[in-house]
């Protein structure tokens, strides 16, 4: 069955555009136009991911929305926003939203996003059995453990969540914000010096060189990014 899109937004111009684009590459679009609304919307229809504008002229923004989604379920939510404010894209991450995507937007780049998020949630929901395997290292999301040339890692619990926060975005640079945020908590979001001494950590552990890294790789004054060569396939262990 075709995978269920909910779109929360109070413009109808973009409702249509959003439900056109991606109907026209097989998903169900169902929509809500108010904060209020989208939750009962949610409830009712089950979506398999949420589109959710945070400019929403009534009721709860989409911040409040995401905040009440995630009191009951983990489904993925993509945040819209207007402009890539750092402080808006936080607060998103900080109520539990899973990515965003910056109006305006191009079609392709919303198909991207989309398909790029339901396929992380999908993977996390593979469970108990899964592994993420990158170049030679392996990461056991089971056992929280790591193996790197064949050879068991032993990591801290903070390295351990500061790794699957990479690992979950394999191939893409997270942000300093969002690793701080959600490996340490908010209140440690501009807390990047903490955030390299922890990425350094785990350089010396996982690299074969520190000094000139192939796994953790830095976005200069961006965030940091796990490379995996052969797409950061998660296979059954
Ligand atoms: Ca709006």
């Amino acid at each position: 069955m075709a995978e269920k899109i909910l779109v929360v937004e109070d413009e109808p111009r973009v409702v249509r555009l959003i439900s056109e684009v991606l109907k026209a590459v097989g998903y169900q679009v169902v929509s809500a136009d108010t904060g209020e609304s989208a939750v009962e919307v949610f409830a009712l229809e089950q979506p398999d991911l949420v589109l959710l504008d945070i400019l929403l002229p009534h009721g709860p923004d989409g911040y409040e929305v995401c905040r009440r989604i995630r009191e009951f379920s983990n489904v993925p939510v993509v945040m819209l926003t207007a402009r890539a404010r750092e402080s808006e894209i936080l607060q998103g991450f900080e109520v539990g939203a899973d990515d965003y995507l910056t109006k305006p937007f191009s079609a392709k780049e919303l198909v991207a996003r989309v398909r790029a998020v339901l396929r992380r949630s999908e993977r996390s929901e593979e469970g108990a059995d899964s592994t993420l395997r990158c170049g030679e290292l392996e990461i056991d999301f089971a056992r929280r453990s790591a193996r790197v040339r064949g050879e068991h890692v032993h990591l801290t619990r903070t390295e351990y969540a500061l790794l699957r926060r990479l690992a979950l975005h394999a191939n893409r640079v997270v942000t300093h914000e969002d690793l701080l945020t959600m490996v340490w908590g908010p209140e440690y979001w501009d807390d990047v010096d903490y955030l390299r001494a922890y990425v350094r950590y785990l350089r010396r552990k996982l690299e074969a060189d520190p000094s000139d890294p192939q796994y953790i790789l830095t976005s200069q004054g961006v965030g940091y990014m796990l490379a995996c060569p052969d797409e950061g396939r998660r296979q059954s262990a």
